[in-house]
């Protein structure tokens, strides 16, 4: 299925999860896996993710001068076709954004994604971020230029422009899951180095399924009846 953004809109029922999108920049299968056959498997590093994502959201809302924050706040876009939640939104004092109840003035939206280790060599983190702006910008009629990782590794703020670049590229992974969902198709193993780190190694054994896979490919090749001009 191709979706152009912004001229259908998506039913409760067809919503993906934001986190679906990180699954599937990592591995498609493994964005399969899980949200189409339920496997979940927590490992060290998922389990100390989901610890400091559960930290965050401990208190709701919180005044500091010129900022007010809003944490575990769920996200939705009928648009996309996509739900979630933030882990914190920002919302600055500024001359453009939107009205907050019991506050004077234009609060610009800045959502702040917290992370356990360090920035990640591929788009994922980039595209859970922009998403979740997207999601904000339909619920709050408004632009959201920018937003921010915090990483524990090292213990900093990296600011992320919402450009068009990373908009499209996000679009495109949007479609990408609505795609494989609706085909309800789990992609086919490729082992890779990921794979090492990947919670449900254990369920797809990479390495077992590829070679299972050669194997089928050897066998049927041995099992491949001649053709006309082949016969004997
Ligand atoms: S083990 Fe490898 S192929 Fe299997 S889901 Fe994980 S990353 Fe994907």
């Amino acid at each position: 299925m191709a979706f152009d953004s912004y001229s259908k809109m998506f039913t409760e029922e067809q919503l993906i999860s934001i986190s679906a999108l990180q699954h599937w920049v990592f591995c498609p299968r493994q964005c399969g896996l899980i949200h189409l056959e339920q496997a979940w498997a927590e490992n060290r590093l998922t389990a100390e993710g989901r610890l400091l994502h559960d930290r965050v959201h401990e208190s709701d809302t919180e005044n500091r001068p010129g900022v007010r924050i809003v944490r575990g706040l769920r996200l939705v876009s009928y648009s996309l076709g996509l739900v979630g939640q933030a882990d914190v939104v920002e919302f600055h004092r500024s001359d453009c954004g939107v009205e907050l109840p019991g506050a004077s003035g234009l609060w610009q939206p800045f959502p702040v994604e917290y992370k356990r280790g360090k920035p990640k060599k591929d788009n994922s983190d980039n595209i859970q971020l922009c998403a979740q702006a997207l999601c904000l910008e339909e619920m709050l009629h408004t632009e959201i230029p920018s937003g921010a990782f915090f990483y524990g590794k090292p213990r900093r703020r990296n600011e992320v422009q919402l450009d068009a670049s990373l908009r499209e590229i996000t679009c495109r992974a949007i479609t990408a899951v609505h795609d494989l969902f609706e085909g309800r198709h789990t992609p086919s193993v490729r082992y890779a180095k990921k794979c090492d780190n990947c919670s449900l190694y254990s369920q797809c054994l990479p390495k077992t399924t590829g070679l299972n896979k050669k194997i089928d490919v050897y066998l049927s090749k041995a099992y491949e009846l001649p053709g006309p001009e082949e016969t004997p």
